[in-house]
């Protein structure tokens, strides 16, 4: 989840503002230094931190004026399914609380990407085997020996065996620029997801009907300066990509690196994680869904990017609605699940959310069409699910 440096000042203010309160009703037990002392260090406080020549942008909380309609979700309008979570639960009481929250919420299965093979894979496999129906694992690559010739025998046997262990894709792999570096324990340094090298192992997906879901870059704002002209700055500071680094592919090239894959995999699922992080010109998406049938994308961890444009992703994604998957990649808790809905359902407009998605601009609800929230939260995973099916 996307840290959020802001939090802290902002409860630091909050308990000063309680002092204040609580100072009346208690004026006749506290001695009149002390209080004195604590109301001076109160004021000096909000003094301090509502200066507004030295507010920060990261400090900024607004709260929404506007007298309008704001809908209160509980869950989703329909039956979800959530193709990008990740094994967060440190205990069996943990994953029990997930599930009832998934009960309260409307979500029906969530698909765990591991990242992993080998024990790591399979201690995953065993933490949720309690609740089969709930929740689907992924397996990642393993890339042990990969700079040595035939690497690929060892890669492939192993991903049969996690198959026969129960997973089901694979996932989330991951390339900022730099190569394949998300699987666990091996990383796969400087190969692209269109490496030949690769070959076998795609192949072998489709045979053993297992999507692929990988995560390309990062969105427009990461690559560009962080600096007072960037239009998405707290959260493209945090995730800022480093393009001095030796080798690393660009945001283009790496889009370019999966629609290699996609093209010459055709028999083989592939989910771009985060809108392909096209975010700010899904253009580029578009152009991939209307080249190639086997792509879909996840909503996963976007909805900060594409909720300040909802007319424009409104048209997209009813557009392309039966290509797109719901995903979270924020956590397991309810009030993050209802976030997602809201942006996805309703029509409000203007209201904040800074605990999940770091910037600073209002978001307005996508207001999606009943038919492509069903496509979207379960109709096309159910289709996903048919092809990992077929024999
Ligand atoms: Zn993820």
């Amino acid at each position: 989840m996307i840290e959020n440096p802001g939090n802290v000042n902002a409860i630091y203010e909050q308990e000063n503002y309680t002092t204040i309160i609580t100072f009346s009703s208690m004026k006749s037990i506290y001695s009149p230094p002390l209080f004195l002392l604590i109301l001076l260090q109160s004021f000096t406080t909000i003094a301090i931190c509502q200066d507004v020549d030295t507010l920060k942008l990261k400090d900024f909380r607004p709260v929404s004026i506007y007298k309008i309609p704001q809908t209160n979700i509980e869950r989703a309008k329909y039956p979800v399914i959530d193709f990008h979570s990740h094994d967060y639960p440190k205990t069996d009481e943990q994953v029990d609380e997930w599930v009832r929250t998934m009960d309260q919420v409307g979500i029906a299965k969530s698909t765990i990407l591991s990242y992993s093979t080998g024990s790591r894979f399979d201690s995953v496999v065993e933490k949720y085997k309690r609740y089969k129906d709930r929740f689907e694992i992924w397996c990642g690559f393993d890339y042990t020996g990969y700079n040595k010739p035939g690497w690929q025998q060892h890669a492939v046997a192993e991903l049969e065996r996690c198959y026969n262990k129960g997973a089901k894709g694979v996932g989330e792999l991951g390339d900022k620029g730099l190569g394949e570096f998300y699987s666990k324990p091996t990383a796969g340094w400087g190969l692209h997801i269109d490496d030949p090298q690769m070959r076998p192992l795609l192949e072998k997906c489709a045979q053993l009907h297992m999507p692929v879901s990988i995560h390309v870059a990062e969105d427009a704002w990461m690559y560009a300066n962080a600096d007072s002209t960037n239009d998405g700055l707290m959260n493209a500071a945090t995730w800022k990509v480093d393009m001095s680094k030796k080798g690393i592919l660009d945001h283009d090239r790496l889009v370019n690196t999966l629609e290699n894959a996609v093209k010459n995999n055709p028999n083989t699922i592939f989910i771009a994680c985060h809108l392909a992080n096209c975010c700010s010109d899904l253009s580029k998406l578009a152009r991939l869904f209307d080249a190639y049938p086997n792509l879909y994308a996840d909503i996963a961890a976007r909805y900060g990017e594409i909720a300040p444009i909802p007319r424009y992703v409104h048209d997209f994604m009813e557009k392309y609605s039966s290509r797109i998957v719901y995903g979270t990649d924020m956590g397991t808790s309810k009030k993050m699940y209802i976030t997602t809905f809201h942006i996805l359902e309703t029509a409000d407009e203007h209201f904040y959310e800074r605990d999940f998605f770091n910037y600073h601009w209002p978001l307005y609800g996508l207001s999606l069409t009943d038919e492509t929230l069903k496509k979207i939260y379960s109709d096309n995973g159910k289709r996903i699910s048919a092809y990992q099916q077929r024999k």
